[in-house]
Parts: structure tokens; C-alpha cells; sequence
């Protein structure tokens, strides 16, 4: 097993200094390393563009969970420079992005440079956290399949918050909690630190993010100070379930 392994290390760090050589793009590449040519396992479920989408709510509709002050700094200076900053090193690094799409760069971010994993996650992350968002009267639960399958991998949906909501506590100084979806279609409960996420190559837990949970202060502070759990259990009175119910029904 253990030379397979090796051979199989050594087949893609060969293959890939040849698709370098023959100027294969990226998308190439990371289908050949991880053994999925031509059709990965799970496929993007709604692919984020590289340039940053309008806000598809006002800053204020979050309220009184989130404030307006803090989501407008959040998205209009944070996420804004996460944007920016992807820009300017997919342009220095050459990366095709009518080519590559942004899952595809993220699994093979080990590639790139340092500015690059913090932006392309970060851009990545808060494209999606937007959308897992909505003003706490819209708020529904999930689908039928999703609380099945919640019910499966951690017996009850207050078990999966516990779980969560440690997760965010504990992360220590900067980063995100998530629900993801392995691929062996279990759903677990990881966080990671920084701006990077589950989709990208370098991340020790991996699968496709379901949901997840900013907690930079930057996503608080204004309202919350050092209070970081009030935040993540108001959080989840807009936290938006038809997004993720209809998520979670692409990427099964
Ligand atoms: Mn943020």
C-alpha cells in the first residue's frame, strides 16, 4: 500500500512538472492529482465568479444579529480587499480564470503563493457566507434529506450546533467553522484557521464546504466585543436554510 502510495506521489509529481513543461492548466492538473480525470468527485455546486457579487441583501437586514456598521465595513472593505487581492495574484501568478474556476485553484493552492491561498480562500469563504445569511424572519430549518442526514452523522441537530458552535469558540485567533461534505458523503464538523478552507489541498480536513461560520473579529466586534459565542449562537436566527438545503442537494 505504502509503495502504491509512493508511486502514485511520484506518477503526479512527474505528470505535473510534464504538464507544466506543456503548459496544462491548472484544472488539469488537479483532476490528474486526485485521481478523478476528466470529472471530479463532487463538482462545484453554484461556482463563485473571481470578482466580487452585489451584497443580495441590504447591510441592515441582518439586524439586530448583525449590525449594519459591521456589514458594510465587512463587505465593502474586507471581502472588497480579499477581491482585490485575488486579482492582482491571479494576474502575477497567470492563472486563466475563463479556465480555472475557483474551486479548481483552491484544490491545487499549494501551487501558488502565500498571497494567493489567503486571498482566493478569502474571497471564496466570504462569496459564500453571504448567501448563508438572511434577516432572521426568513429563517426556515432543513430539508427533509438534509435533517436525515443530520440525524445520521451527529443523531440530533442540537448535537451538530454543539459541535459547531465548539468548533467556532475554539478556533483560536482567526478563522472559520464549517459543516462540510466528505467525500464519502458523511457530514462532519472541522474549522479552519486564517482564510483557508476545506476545499483547498494544503487543509487537513477536506470536503465541500456546506456552511460555515466567519469568526475574524472583524465579522463581530462592533457588537459583540470579546463576547465571540453570543455571536455564533445569534447567528443562527440568519442563518439562511433554503440556501443551504438547496446546497446541500447539488453537492449529495
Ligand atoms: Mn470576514
Amino acid at each position: 500500500m505504502e509503495n502504491q502510495d509512493l508511486s502514485r506521489r511520484t506518477f503526479i509529481q512527474t505528470a505535473g512538472k510534464a504538464g507544466l513543461a506543456a503548459g496544462l492548466t491548472g484544472s488539469v492538473l488537479t483532476s490528474m492529482a486526485n485521481g478523478h480525470p476528466g470529472a471530479g468527485h463532487q463538482t462545484a455546486p453554484d461556482p463563485f465568479p473571481y470578482k466580487q457579487k452585489p451584497l443580495p441583501y441590504a447591510y441592515s437586514a441582518l439586524e439586530p444579529v448583525i449590525d449594519a456598521q459591521t456589514m458594510e465595513i465587512h463587505y465593502t472593505k474586507h471581502a472588497a480587499a480579499y477581491a482585490k487581492n485575488l486579482a492582482e495574484a491571479v494576474d502575477a501568478e497567470k492563472v486563466d480564470t475563463n479556465r480555472v474556476s475557483l474551486e479548481e485553484l483552491l484544490a491545487s493552492i499549494s501551487r501558488y503563493s502565500i498571497k494567493m491561498r489567503n486571498n482566493a480562500g478569502g474571497h471564496y469563504n466570504h462569496s459564500l457566507f453571504w448567501e448563508l445569511m438572511t434577516a432572521p424572519g426568513n429563517t426556515t430549518g432543513p430539508s427533509a434529506a438534509l435533517t436525515t442526514a443530520i440525524q445520521k452523522d451527529f443523531g440530533s441537530m442540537d448535537a451538530l450546533k454543539t459541535k459547531f458552535n465548539s468548533a467556532a469558540i475554539g478556533r483560536f485567533g482567526s478563522g472559520w467553522a464549517w459543516v462540510i461534505l466528505k467525500k464519502d458523503n458523511k457530514l462532519d464538523v472541522v474549522s479552519t484557521p486564517n482564510q483557508d478552507n476545506t476545499l483547498m489541498d494544503i487543509s487537513e480536513a477536506k470536503g465541500q464546504p456546506l456552511f460555515g461560520i466567519d469568526v475574524w473579529e472583524h465579522a463581530y466586534y462592533l457588537k459583540y466585543q470579546n463576547k465571540r459565542p453570543d455571536y455564533i449562537n445569534a447567528w443562527w436566527s440568519v442563518i439562511n436554510w433554503d440556501y443551504i438545503n438547496n446546497r446541500y442537494g447539488k453537492l449529495i
